[in-house]
């Protein structure tokens, strides 16, 4: 076991060792990606961070950086733009990637990757449970977290508006409208809204942190903690994250197996302090040979070239198809059909179940509806 410090009931949600240590890691680990970069860094920092029950020192397996995401004018529909360029986001982009390498090094028969074979789900892969997943934030996560919240809005879903830091409250309306590509992209306006990460943070807590591709191969992988650098109003940051979820009933909502409402820890420290946004997005991922890339998240493509980006979602589908290609279970099926993503995730039949369940919760229980982007945006093919 880690040498965990003995807490008083007063300090359950300051940081102790084993998050300063993490900290220390994922800063050392920045701060060696942006050296010679010809960059200003930006200043909202998250990483995934996997420890090994009975190894102190923290494994840092993703990085991003990031305070923006597109305007309505560079949403595309070919899967080849990142639409989302908050750190949180972009960290769990590249935690994707990492995962999709281990399950390239998994065999049944030897022990060389992070995953096993699930007792609770046929064809699919879980975590080992020596392996635990943390996620680190240099700053409390946008929205109803946020100690820029609106005092009304301390438990509702919100989301950003385009060009804006400011939060809004989602209601059926809005959500309706967004449905529709013409909508969200009608030129000269800004129409274009993503949900914050307080409330993509909260949906992991159910949904998982793998996603609806990953779901095929893995059963759900929820946080252990979620460790808070800076501006952590410690009620705030758990109703936004945790106690929102309380009232949420499987049986009501009919949440499938093996999904779950998960309570990570979390932990963090005070320390107010405003935290200006700049266009600059960079993700590295654990894989041998991985550089840091830079991402302009105005554009949701590369900073220098305005190519795409290698967490855009064709490149994640390009991955996922690596893995079909495997030759394990029944995987090799998931691409008959040449499907399209958005086919490829409908068709993750239990992890659509556990999203809708979720939403569905959260619209009856008064915090909002959830905005998603019109599905024209997930139709394109693999090839
Ligand atoms: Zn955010």
């Amino acid at each position: 076991m880690l040498p965990h410090r003995i807490c008083s009931i007063r300090d359950l949600h300051k940081m102790n060792e084993f998050d300063k240590r993490v900290e220390q890691h994922v800063k050392k680990v920045h701060d060696l990606l942006i050296m010679n970069q010809p960059i200003e860094p930006t200043h909202v920092l998250a990483a995934f961070v996997c420890e090994t029950i009975g190894n102190p020192t923290p494994y840092v397996v993703s990085i991003g950086t990031g305070t923006n995401w597109i305007a309505h004018e560079s949403l595309t529909k070919d899967g080849r733009t990142v639409f989302d360029s908050h750190a949180e986001v972009i960290a769990r982009r590249g935690f994707k990637r990492y995962l999709y390498n281990e399950l390239t090094k998994f065999t049944p028969a030897s022990d060389n990757s992070i995953f096993c074979v699930s007792d609770v789900s046929d064809g699919k892969l879980c975590l080992k449970d020596k392996y635990k997943i943390h996620l680190y934030i240099s700053t409390s996560p946008c929205g109803c977290a946020s100690p820029h919240a609106r005092h009304n809005a301390r438990d509702k879903l919100t989301t950003r508006k385009e060009r804006s830091y400011e939060f809004l409250m989602t209601d059926s309306k809005i959500s309706k409208k967004h449905q529709s590509w013409d909508y969200v992209t009608e030129q000269g306006k800004l129409n274009l809204r993503t949900m914050t990460c307080s409330d993509k943070v909260c949906q992991w807590n159910v949904v998982g942190v793998q996603g609806a591709l990953l779901s095929h191969f893995l059963d759900p992988i929820y946080l252990t903690s979620i460790i808070i650098g800076s501006n952590f109003i410690k009620d705030r940051v758990q109703l936004a994250l945790n106690r929102r979820l309380e009232s949420f009933s499987r049986e009501i909502y009919n949440l499938p197996e093996p999904f779950c409402v998960h309570s990570p820890r979390i932990r963090g420290r005070v320390n107010i302090q405003i935290n200006d946004g700049n266009k600059t997005s960079l993700n590295w991922y654990s894989e041998l040979g991985c550089q840091v890339e830079v991402n302009n998240g105005f554009l949701g493509r590369t900073f220098f070239e305005e190519t795409s980006s290698r967490l855009c979602k064709k490149e994640l589908f390009t991955a996922f198809s690596e893995v079909c290609n495997l030759g394990f279970f029944h995987w090799g099926r998931l691409l008959e059909d040449n499907p399209t993503y958005l086919e490829l995730k409908e068709n993750a039949s239990s992890y659509k179940e556990a999203k809708t369940a979720l939403s569905n919760y959260f619209k009856s229980s008064g915090f909002g509806h959830w905005i998603r982007k019109p599905n024209e945006v997930d139709t394109f093919r693999l090839g």
